[in-house]
């Protein structure tokens, strides 16, 4: 009995919903964190998570006074992975294979998700299933469900975090996954290294169906499900999609989109997914393309919190909403010029 409520315990998700519906857990100070961090505690990782992703201001001040006394300590080297691909396409299968795959080669992996879905249902497509099982049981491996949250950019800023957390906790290969809906790529792709697509093939006209600019962010596309009567189709469907890809012009890093096979079910094809990931932190190291790039994220990151909280400021200031409330069926009906109110909410705001 005490063995299975153990291994519940183990399991970050299920730890997480005790956690937060339980009010039994003593109040942690900052030190209590960055110790715990530091020693790679995953129920500390966990709270400390729950910390950034919380909404109180007083967690807030608590969340930023861990983060800027963890800034002062030197980061392992690794790696961030965005991971995206519409629903069914086989991410989690892939994540918990392939995050498996490097659990074994000894490196510490962590995931977390970006769930669009979540914001406008308060459903979700990807939280609701049990996800991930076997790699969820590893002692070096962080599964994090999705953060929750009113906005993108609000979600996207926790995410963010938890990434830092997961790199002070001395995980090497933090995974980012959001399904493949809606703005979240993009952010996505603004805070991780490398971005892989997941597609599969022969699900309708393959080359019609990708978005564009999904094309141009991503550093490999892997056709998944790559298994049984499936693997001709997707060898087919990755030699299209690598005749698409060139063309596209050449990203600024001089990095080539390559396109691979996997299965997840059959473990085929995932070592070499890693493999190329390793190739391209060699070269983008080598021709200095991976540090720019964060400090890039890092300036994109500045000007996204600003916005994020001008906006926060602006909408929660008790004038404005009652103005806004005042004037908005003017605007709707044409009475007013949506313009002229703006700037005079904008006015109005302290
Ligand atoms: P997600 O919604 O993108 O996270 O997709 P899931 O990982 O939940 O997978 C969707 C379905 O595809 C499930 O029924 C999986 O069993 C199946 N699936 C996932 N990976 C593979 C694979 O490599 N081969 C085969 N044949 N099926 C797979």
């Amino acid at each position: 009995m005490m063995l299975v409520i153990y291994n519940l315990l183990l399991m970050p998700h299920i730890w997480h919903s005790w956690q937060t519906s339980t009010h039994i857990m003593k109040r942690l100070s900052a030190q209590d964190y960055v110790n715990g961090i530091l020693e790679s505690n995953r129920f500390v990782l966990s709270r400390a998570i729950t910390l950034v992703e919380s909404n109180r201001d007083s967690d807030s001040e608590l969340a930023q006074t861990v983060l800027e006394t963890l800034a002062q300590k030197k980061v392992k080297n690794s790696i961030r992975i965005g991971i995206t691909g519409s629903p069914g396409v086989g991410k989690s299968t892939f994540i918990e294979t392939f995050g498996l795959h490097l659990v074994g080669l000894g490196k510490k992996v962590a995931v977390l998700a970006i769930d669009p879905s979540s914001q406008r249902t308060g459903g979700s497509i990807m939280g609701d299933k049990t996800r991930m099982e076997q790699l969820v049981k590893q002692p070096n491996a962080y599964v994090r469900p999705s953060a929750s949250g009113n906005t993108l950019g609000g979600v996207a800023k926790k995410t963010r975090e938890a990434i830092l957390l997961c790199e002070y906790a001395n995980y090497d290969v933090i995974i980012v996954e959001t399904v493949g809906v809606g703005q979240s790529e993009v952010a996505v792709k603004e805070m991780t290294d490398f971005f892989l697509l997941l597609m599969l093939a022969g699900a309708g006209d393959e080359l019609q169906g990708i978005k564009k600019g999904i094309m141009e962010m991503t550093d490999a596309i892997a056709i998944t499900k790559a298994d049984g009567e499936n693997i001709r189709k997707a060898k087919k469907a990755g030699g299209e999609y690598t005749g698409a890809l060139h063309l596209f012009p050449s990203n600024k890093s001089g990095w080539y989109p390559k396109v691979l096979t996997c299965s997840a079910i059959e473990q085929t094809g995932i070592a070499e997914i890693w493999e190329l990931i390793e190739s391209f932190k060699i070269k983008m190291t080598e021709n200095h393309f991976f540090s720019q790039n964060r400090s890039n994220q890092n300036l994109h990151w500045l000007h996204e919190t600003i916005r994020q909280k001008l906006l926060h400021n602006f909408y929660s200031d008790q004038i404005v909403k009652k103005a806004l409330k005042a004037n908005e069926t003017a605007v709707k009906s044409g009475e007013k010029s949506a313009y002229k109110v703006a700037l005079e909410l904008l006015k109005l705001a302290k």
